[in-house]
């Protein structure tokens, strides 16, 4: 059985279809999906799924690339993971400056600010970080180390980045989540970085409704479809199947310190 160990069914794309999308999850052999928070004005939504389905999880937190929302404060944060039970993670939070363009490194700061918010808010409630990163690993690495994230760990999600930066998120009890990318003819670079990757450190996600694996590249992604991952990272790595999935969702129930005898 196989873990999405990041989607977003609160998204409008599955407003209509999810018993749809639960149906096929099962058909497609995936037992749980975490729903993942991107604002605060979504976040009821996200809950509501994790309340309503025994086998999705939810997540509290902004996502760095929303920047006109409403801005989570620590006590938000740390009140709302403690008070749910199926709230598993604090994110996905991280740094983006892909979309930074021709501003300057300074006015990037309400992103680092918000990060730290986040850091602090999952050691407090000792919930793991979910870690968006995209043109900013290094920026990242650095202010996990600096507040002291080792202490509580997470996921690196829907990882791009090199060896070194998944060592260096390793090194500070992260896990590493490959996503539909890995599956993609171009993605050569990442592919290698997966092999170096061990089993016992790494997730797999969907990411959905956005970056479909191959052969579904370009399609409205979902989680079933993590089956797909499953397998391209089982080929890769030259272990079976089912070797890959008991260990990616043994990662799962372990990163994100849930008791499976009582899920
Ligand atoms: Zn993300
Ligand atoms: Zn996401």
């Amino acid at each position: 059985m196989f873990i999405d160990s990041h989607c977003h069914l609160d998204f409008p794309e599955f407003q209509s279809r999810l018993p749809e999308v639960l149906e096929n999850m099962q058909q497609a052999k995936v037992s749980h999906a975490l729903c993942v928070s991107v604002d605060l004005p979504d976040f009821p939504n996200v809950l509501k799924l994790a309340q309503d389905h025994a086998n999705l999880y939810a997540s509290v937190g902004v996502h760095p690339d929303y920047e006109e929302t409403p801005e989570p404060s620590f006590d938000f944060l740390v009140e709302t993971a403690r008070q749910h039970p199926k709230i598993v993670a604090i994110g996905e939070t991280g740094l983006d400056y892909y979309r930074m363009g021709d501003r300057s490194y300074e006015s990037m700061e309400w992103q680092r600010e918000r990060f730290r918010t986040h850091i602090r808010a999952a050691i407090a409630s000792k919930k793991p970080l979910i870690i968006h990163t995209r043109s900013a690993s290094e920026d990242t690495i650095k202010i996990l180390k600096e507040e002291g994230a080792h202490t509580i760990g997470g996921v690196m999600h829907c990882f791009t980045e090199s060896y070194e930066v998944a060592k260096a998120a390793m090194d500070m009890g992260f896990y590493i989540s490959f996503s539909g990318i890995v599956t993609f003819k171009s993605a050569k670079d990442l592919q290698d970085t997966c092999k170096k990757v061990p089993l016992d450190r790494m997730l797999i996600e969907t990411d959905s409704p956005y970056l479909a694996p191959i052969p579904f590249r370009g399609k409205t992604n979902e989680p079933a479809w993590v089956s797909k991952v499953g397998e391209f990272v089982a080929d890769l790595k030259n272990v079976s199947i089912e070797a890959l999935a008991m260990h990616t969702s043994n990662n799962f129930y372990q990163c994100f310190q849930i008791d499976i005898n009582h899920s």
